[in-house]
């Protein structure tokens, strides 16, 4: 795709991060896949390092094109997607860059609040961060962890946030990875580079890195723990800082909120309602199933009570329109254990449609291959065994015709 194999870009978010605003000279462009384009000089940081890239705007005199993803290359280019075809850019053509602040700010909070959060966790507990991910709406960290408390994760927070609080100056240093190696780093890259970027702040932290950082701690606002989960490799702890903090317990606040109204209740007392709540469900569902059993033996008693004999069995057919098979269940049950004789065909037609046929055991019938066939006949599915069978449809259409059929079928 690139066509010059020297052309690296000299990446001005190394010594500043706070440079929005820049010149540059287009070296080489490219249509395909998508519009893209690589500069001599960029402040746009691509995706790397956890961090991931800058948007923004390249204008020349007579066009803007927005730049929607950035990415590094392994040969060391800066390649920057742009949203529109290039039209008439050629290598050589001047470009201002702009890069949304917004985003880089919010980059810059998460980034540098990682940084020192990862060392509260290694002062505190020994429990080194081994990666780092930054996403839309919130950061992780993966602790090399095998246990990791609620109350460790709170003591880390108070102490990251302590620190942010003491305004400690973060400075970009670069270094030899000899000098690296008697500095003591938190964290020193694999990668065979002669110089190391390190970003140092004041007596708190030492990383080898490439990502954009705040002048100082107090720049990063404040930072908050959120969920904690075990993975593979230890302990994930999501975090967000700065903004994201503050627009996330926001949204945090909001929802409870909404939740405690919805009980008319303060928000610290939401979860004993919740708990009250549930706890009424499940005695009310405990009720609800004593009372359907208590129904279901005194209608299995009415029907059959009102069902005649003939040829020395009792045929019961019945058609609900507002019985959930559950309850279509308990009855046949019912209706085929208070006596020997009992052949029974049900069927709901809402709210859900549903068929249940049953016999006393000892009755010579398949419930099974009847309930297969009618359901083949109407287009369901469901089977079961000699004396129990249910089945399921989309529609109640037909339902009492076919259980008249049945029934029929069953007399002769
Ligand atoms: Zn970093």
């Amino acid at each position: 795709m690139w066509l010059n194999e020297l052309s690296m870009t000299d990446r001005l978010y190394y010594r500043d991060s706070f440079l929005y605003d820049f010149d540059a000279e287009i070296l080489e462009l490219s249509g395909n896949p998508r519009p893209a384009l690589v500069l001599d000089r960029t402040a746009f940081y691509p995706t790397s390092g956890g961090q991931i890239f800058d948007t923004g705007v390249v204008s020349t005199e007579y066009k803007r094109l927005n730049v929607t993803e950035v990415v590094d290359t392994e040969d060391g280019r800066v390649v920057h997607y742009l949203e529109a075809p290039l039209g008439d850019l050629t290598p050589g053509t001047r470009i201002h860059g702009q890069i949304d602040a917004t985003r880089r700010r919010d980059h810059m909070q998460q980034h540098s609040g990682q940084h020192v959060l990862s060392a509260a966790f290694v002062r505190l507990f020994n429990q080194h961060t081994v990666s780092f991910h930054m996403g839309d709406d919130y950061c992780s960290i993966d602790l090399d962890t095998p246990t990791l408390t609620k109350d460790q994760v709170e003591q880390a927070e108070s102490l990251a946030n302590e620190v942010i609080l003491e305004n400690r100056p973060v400075d970009i240093r670069f270094v030899t990875r000899d000098e690296a190696a008697s500095l003591g780093l938190r964290k020193i890259p694999v990668a065979e580079r002669d110089e190391l970027r390190i970003i140092d702040i004041r007596e708190w932290d030492l990383s080898a890195c490439g990502g954009t950082h705040v002048k100082q701690t107090g720049q990063i606002g404040c930072i908050l723990l959120r969920k904690t989960e075990r993975v593979r490799q230890g302990w994930r702890v999501e975090f967000v800082a700065g903004q994201r903090a503050v627009a996330t317990a926001r949204r945090d606040f909001t929802t409870l909120t909404e939740s405690a109204s919805l009980f008319s209740a303060h928000i610290y007392d939401v979860q004993q309602q919740v708990r009250k709540s549930l706890d009424e469900v499940r005695s009310l569902r405990k009720q609800r199933e004593q009372s359907q059993e208590e129904l279901a033996a005194a209608q299995a008693a009415a029907m059959l009570a009102e069902t005649p004999e003939s040829s020395g069995r009792k045929l019961v057919v019945r058609t609900f329109a507002d019985r959930d098979i559950t309850f279509l269940k308990l009855l046949a049950q019912k209706l085929t254990r208070l006596a020997p004789n009992v052949v029974t065909l049900l069927a709901t037609t809402s709210p859900q449609p549903s068929l249940v046929f049953a016999q006393s055991a000892g009755q010579p019938n398949d419930m099974g291959a009847l309930m297969k066939g009618t359901m083949s006949k109407l287009g369901g599915r469901g089977g079961g065994s000699n004396d129990m069978a249910q089945g399921g449809l989309t529609g109640a259409e037909g339902v009492k015709a076919a259980l008249n059929s049945v029934a029929q079928s069953l007399h002769t």
